[in-house]
């Protein structure tokens, strides 16, 4: 961290702030400059407040040097990170996975059905949302513990380990018995308390990229988890809020070469909510692969005229299959197996 500090501070105010950093067990250099002093801090500066130093009136500036994350930071593990889920590896360089299903569980049949037909199109994981954050407290809520039942059923039936939201601490018990991967939503991404609890259990977790959050916020999300034991975090870029309204979400792409240079972590990417339209999804898809993702996770359902929830962004299983398949094709290309 360097802090540019004005000619015109008191000998007491620069002797007290660097025995503030000394304190901390940081060393500090000093460089007088002409117009500024400059101090250089070296060690672990992840606990400074760097606003709170600029908070002094004698400070002109501060700059970190270093990510305020450690455990998810690349810098101190270069090796990809590889997350086994139910015996499904995410990340590394050469698979990618698809999940496909349903937004919302809508009876036991309805996702036994759906598990078949994501499987039989190439989908390794299924989806399907059991507790519902939705906008509207009169919209569908959720099947809760039933549709979690339903999930298991139709895990049970395909073999295809699941994915679905947690929104409370409360239900992770039923979770870690019967989730493969535990689904942290866009909207609870800074649950600090959620991701903690999140953190010291066992299951690989999936996490959502904030509706209008930075790169930077969304690593330290995962850090959050990481600091409490839980090493097992995938990233899920799912579209972010712009002034854009053709799209439900602006989809960003760039986040997948970021997040793989900052981090070790997998990142796959969610087109049906990033998009908010069927019709985008293929072609979303298939940019996601190319640009690198480790993954996609895709709404299927078989009518989505009538799902009870995001059917317009939903694809029908055929569709899906055909996502696959060409999805397979860029895979190829990059040398990737999807
Ligand atoms: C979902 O996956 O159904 C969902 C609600 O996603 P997000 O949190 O990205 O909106
Ligand atoms: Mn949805």
């Amino acid at each position: 961290m360097i802090i540019t500090v004005k000619k015109n501070a008191s000998k007491e105010d620069i002797r007290n702030l660097i025995k503030g950093f000394e304190n901390r067990g940081l060393s500090v250099t000093e460089i007088q400059g002409e117009s500024f002093n400059v101090f250089g801090l070296v060690g672990d500066t992840s606990k400074l407040d760097e606003r709170l130093i600029k908070a002094n009136p004698f400070v002109e500036n501060v700059t970190r040097i270093a990510a305020p994350y450690k455990k998810a930071n690349r810098l101190f593990h270069p090796e990809d990170s590889v997350i086994d889920v139910a015996g499904i590896k995410v990340g590394g360089k050469e698979n990618i996975v698809v999940i496909g299903g349903p937004c919302s569980v809508e009876g036991n049949d309805m996702i036994c059905r759906i598990a078949q037909q994501v499987k039989a199109a190439g989908g390794v994981m299924l989806r399907g949302g059991a507790y519902k954050p939705r906008t509207s407290p009169y919209a569908f809520q959720g099947m809760g513990s039933e549709g979690i039942l339903a999930m298991a059923k139709a895990r049970s039936m395909s073999g295809l380990p699941i994915v679905t939201e947690l929104m409370s601490a409360d239900k992770l018990d039923e979770f870690i018995e019967y989730v493969d991967l535990i689904q942290i939503g866009a909207r609870n991404m800074q649950n600090f308390d959620l991701l903690k609890a999140v953190g010291r259990c066992d299951k690989p977790v999936l996490l959502k990229r904030g509706l209008a959050n930075t790169i930077e916020e969304w690593i330290m999300a995962a850090e959050y988890i990481m600091s409490e034991g839980n090493d097992k975090v995938i990233f899920c870029e799912r579209g972010i809020r712009t002034f854009e309204k053709y799209t439900r979400n602006t989809l960003d792409l760039s986040v997948i070469p970021i997040i793989k240079e900052k981090t070790h972590l997998p990142i796959i990417i969610d087109p049906s909510h990033a998009t908010g339209d069927w019709k985008l999804v293929e072609s979303m898809s298939l940019a996601a692969i190319a640009a690198g993702a480790d993954g996609l996770i895709i709404e299927v359902h078989e009518q989505p005229e009538c799902a009870w929830s995001d059917g317009a962004q939903s694809l029908k299983p055929e569709k899906f299959q055909r996502v696959i398949e060409k999805g397979r094709a860029i895979a190829h290309v990059i040398g990737r197996d999807m």
